[in-house]
């Protein structure tokens, strides 16, 4: 098979190009690698007709929110993939979040609601199919946690192993629990996260087991479907901004690249402007970004976000470039503007993990700084599940986040009183 006519992978920095049948991550010159294709051999026009037939399949591989993209995605015949029927996932109005952020427009896309809680199983089911493609028994990749829990329950599904590299210290429970419930070898590594992902890449080309962590560009292909389905669930009319949080970069620079590709081939007509969203402790991208200075991780990254909890995020350049391509801008929000945003969030009725709540948080603030006007349509990706971190909503409603210096402003405690009736007519007003 002419591998070519699928996709090829191409330097971000010098542009050399490999063929997929050998298992690359990154280029020799060490930059990052994207999976292109040639767009001039495909009819834009056709092709959204196609994913508009596709729109409400109710069974098989091309109902999910990923594979229904399949021709920018891996187009692969259906019975290799491997899918759990990703995407699909509701786009809300956001209520008092929208309130609370000073925009009259927004909408929140919830990529919680996938199959285990996160974006990352649009990252997974792409490259678990990869791995499958590979020939690969072995999977792994070193998490903050939602792509170890993806991960692990992707590999089940395709018969294979999976190694799970985690920082020590704190990793969000229900994380933890879906890495150890669905089979992954977990390991806990001495270390922050930017250890635990140097660490995976030497294992991977020693013991040559399939790396899964977002520098692999099948990932990043399979995350640009959360772009696609929401311009989809727009009939193709684009918003103003995308805003998203940025942790490892891969997600911000899925969504340009997959927004690049549908204006390239003409099936939107302009490219929505991207906010990538860091929290302060965890800040480079922001950092470079706005005192226009050369790339620096950051060396003890720290934030109640533990998702993106990231000093040296992998693909920063791509993000850049992303930026470029869509006219951007990085915001970086502290700890007690996620977890405010946050409290709204959850209050307006819909409820995401606390890096998730970057993208209000982040949205407030350009908002307030007159970067996005209040009339403006904006698309929100709250990137996981409620559930996946029950300490920290714990935490702030009864306000023991002081020795993060984390204030519960919007508190809702429990309240313990005596069985009677008067004691809780007491308690709720009336
Ligand atoms: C992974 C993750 C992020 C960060 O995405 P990157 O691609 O690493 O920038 C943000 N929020 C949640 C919930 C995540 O799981
Ligand atoms: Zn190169």
């Amino acid at each position: 098979m002419d591998k070519m006519i699928l996709c090829w992978l191409e330097c971000v920095n010098c542009q050399a190009k490999y063929e997929i049948d050998e298992i690359r991550y990154s280029c020799d010159c060490g930059g990052t690698l994207d999976a292109k294709r040639d767009l001039s051999k495909i009819d834009g026009a056709q092709l959204k007709k196609t994913w508009e037939d596709r729109w409400g399949m109710k069974r098989g591989p091309l109902s999910s929110g990923v594979w229904r993209y399949k021709e920018l995605i891996f187009d692969l015949p259906e019975e290799q993939l491997v899918t759990r029927y990703e995407g699909n996932t509701r786009l809300y109005e956001a209520g008092k979040a929208g309130e609370y952020a000073g925009l009259k427009n927004l909408l929140l896309k919830h990529e919680g609601e996938n199959p285990t809680g996160s974006f990352k199983d649009r990252g997974m089911t792409c490259g678990t199919t990869a791995a499958k493609f590979y020939h690969a028994s072995t999977v792994a990749c070193a998490s903050t946690g939602n792509t170890s829990a993806s991960m692990a329950s992707y590999a089940a599904i395709a018969g294979m192993k999976s190694v799970i590299f985690i920082p020590e210290g704190k990793i969000a429970y229900g994380k933890l629990a879906q890495a150890l419930a669905f089979n992954g070898i977990t390991l806990q590594i001495e270390g922050n996260f930017d250890d635990a992902m140097q660490l995976v890449q030497e294992v991977c080309s020693e013991l040559n087991i399939y790396l899964l962590n977002s520098i692999n560009p099948f990932r990043i292909e399979g995350q640009k479907a959360i772009g696609f389905e929401v311009l989809q669930q727009l009939d193709w009319q684009v918003p103003d901004w995308f805003v998203i949080p940025g942790g490892n970069l891969g997600n911000n620079s899925a969504l340009s690249k997959g927004l690049q590709e549908l204006y390239e081939l003409g099936i939107i007509n302009k490219i929505p402007r991207i906010a990538v969203i860091q929290a302060a402790g965890a800040n480079p991208l922001y950092t470079m970004w706005k005192n226009h200075t050369e790339y620096k991780p950051v060396l003890d990254p720290d934030t109640i976000a533990t998702a993106i909890k990231i000093g040296n995020p992998i693909s920063w350049e791509k993000s850049l470039r992303g930026l470029e391509w869509s006219n951007g801008v990085v915001e970086e929000v502290t700890e007690q503007e996620i977890m405010d945003a946050k409290a709204m969030v959850d209050a307006s009725g819909i409820g995401a993990e606390p890096a998730s709540c970057c993208t209000v948080a982040g949205a407030k603030k350009l908002v307030e700084a007159g970067i996005i006007g209040s009339d403006e349509q904006v698309v929100g990706i709250l990137t996981g599940n409620i559930l996946k971190d029950p300490d920290a909503v714990v935490g702030y409603h009864k306000d023991e986040l002081g020795s993060m210096g984390i204030k519960g402003t919007f508190a809702n405690a429990p309240q313990l009183i005596n069985p009677s009736v008067a004691a809780v007519r007491a308690a709720i007003g009336k």
